[in-house]
């Protein structure tokens, strides 16, 4: 059998391909709006970077990241050599710990300095099993902002993330903005405990990954699917009933701010997000309810996660969404991908000793920026015009050697079938005026 992508990858053939071209164009001038900037970090890191930064015991981290190695590093590994930090890397998981290693490596934010606002789209990589909405290899786009920990910031984040999938067309009704607060390293480690604790009274009613989360990381318990944990964990006890003052105060100011800007929102004391980073501020957004892949993105606050991988203190916030979800969303609301393919003009020859006149026109209408094309295996005028319609083309400009004689050709709208006859310098001038 020939071979395929794969397992959990995908090919963006054309039409998706051009699909993710624009939606990556509306996320560029949605968040644009709001002064994010682009940045672009590579797509392997060391594996140190994620391990610190989203924390060890996440699922991310233990199970589902690709280590990415050399033929030469492996054959050192399986000869029992260890490497050196340098060496270890792994195609990156999500996108946040890359951009606060770049901020931190690059100093974008001096002392003092105005928040830096970033964002990013490609490809993350997760070894997950995969199944419909999760994939292996899926595409994100997401941003950042390093310094300043203002709720104004986490509410034009979510605010601006609501406004781009709007943008997009996915249906205001068809999405749940889920939100909660953490807290922080006041008032989290003291509910952390609290939550184990509750854990250990209730542990013959957990599956066995939550019992040795409740050693590891009980809060993820929460995310649980197995629907014996779900039913535990909704009694557990709630972290916005433990947060500090100034948490619950930042919290506060979070949904006092998207209570202005009239953006509904629904409060949700479980939701804790899988990775470690997280302070303050976290949000998901979700659609449809197949509970497992619901959710197009979400983010939220990481205030420690800039030290975490050797800067100085600076309080964070970003979010990612995820582009086939955003897809699987607008193909349940009936869209269909837009064909990625445009034609002009095609220009079609009675016979081939016109080729290289039509390959002139062909050439001229390009430079003057419009989408020409015409036939490169010498066929028949009749299967031209099939071509010229398979292409969507909007007009077919005929060439005849009596035509051509005369230094001219027909050019045919393919919308009206009406005709005209047109001299071979005006016809890009005469498309100019049709088709602009
Ligand atoms: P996360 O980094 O886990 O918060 O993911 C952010 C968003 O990326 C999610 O809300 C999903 O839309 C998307 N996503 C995460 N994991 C996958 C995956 N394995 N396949 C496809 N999309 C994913």
């Amino acid at each position: 059998m020939a071979i395929q992508a794969p397992e959990g990858t995908r090919d963006l053939l054309p039409d998706e391909a051009a699909f993710w071209d624009r939606f990556c164009a509306t996320a560029t001038e949605v968040f644009g709006a709001y002064g994010y900037v682009p940045i672009y970090t590579p797509l392997v890191e060391q594996t140190e970077l994620f391990v610190r930064g989203i924390g060890e015991a996440t699922d991310v981290v233990s199970k589902e990241m690709f280590t990415a190695i050399s033929g030469e590093n492996l054959k050192r590994l399986l000869e029992g050599e260890t490497l050196k930090a340098k060496k270890r890397l792994s195609l990156r998981p999500e996108g946040t710990a890359g951009v606060v290693r770049a901020v931190v490596q690059h100093d974008l934010v001096p002392q003092g300095a105005p928040p830096v606002k970033l964002m990013y789209a490609g490809p993350m990589f997760r070894a997950e099993r995969p199944q419909r909405g999760r994939q292996r290899q899926f595409n994100q786009v997401g941003i950042e902002c390093l310094g300043a920990e203002d709720p104004t910031i986490d509410a034009e984040g979510i605010i601006m993330l609501m406004r781009f999938f709007e943008r997009v067309g996915i249906e205001r009704d068809n999405m749940r903005l889920l939100v909660n607060s953490m807290g922080c390293e006041q008032c989290r480690p003291a509910y952390r405990e609290a939550v184990r604790a509750y854990m250990e009274q209730h542990s013959e009613q957990l599956c066995d990954t939550c019992r040795e989360r409740m050693a590891t990381n009980p809060l993820r318990a929460f995310d649980c699917k197995n629907e014996g944990c779900a039913a535990v964990m909704a009694n557990a006890p709630k972290i916005t009933d433990e947060l500090c003052e100034d948490c619950a105060e930042h919290y506060g100011q979070v949904r006092a701010l998207l209570d202005g800007a009239d953006v509904p929102y629904m409060e949700d004391p479980t939701l804790v997000r899988g990775l470690d980073y997280y302070t303050r501020t976290v949000f998901e957004v979700q659609t449809g309810d197949d509970r497992a892949q619901n959710a197009l993105g979400g983010g939220g606050r990481y205030d420690k996660l800039a030290e975490e991988v050797g800067g100085r203190p600076t309080p964070g916030f970003g979010f990612a969404l995820g582009y086939e979800r955003c897809v699987l969303a607008l193909q349940d609301q009936g869209m269909e991908l837009p064909s990625a393919q445009r034609c002009d003009l095609f220009v079609a020859c009675v016979d081939d000793s016109l080729r290289a006149v039509a390959f002139q026109l062909v050439q001229q209408g390009r430079d003057a920026g419009f989408v020409c094309e015409m036939d490169h295996q010498h066929r028949s005028l009749k299967s031209q015009f099939k071509l010229a319609d398979k292409l969507g083309a909007a007009r077919v400009a005929v060439l005849g050697p009596d035509e051509a004689a005369r230094g001219e050709v027909t050019l045919r709208d393919m919308a009206t079938h009406t005709e005209a006859l047109v001299s071979l310098g005006e016809v890009v001038d005469e498309l100019g005026r049709a088709l602009l």
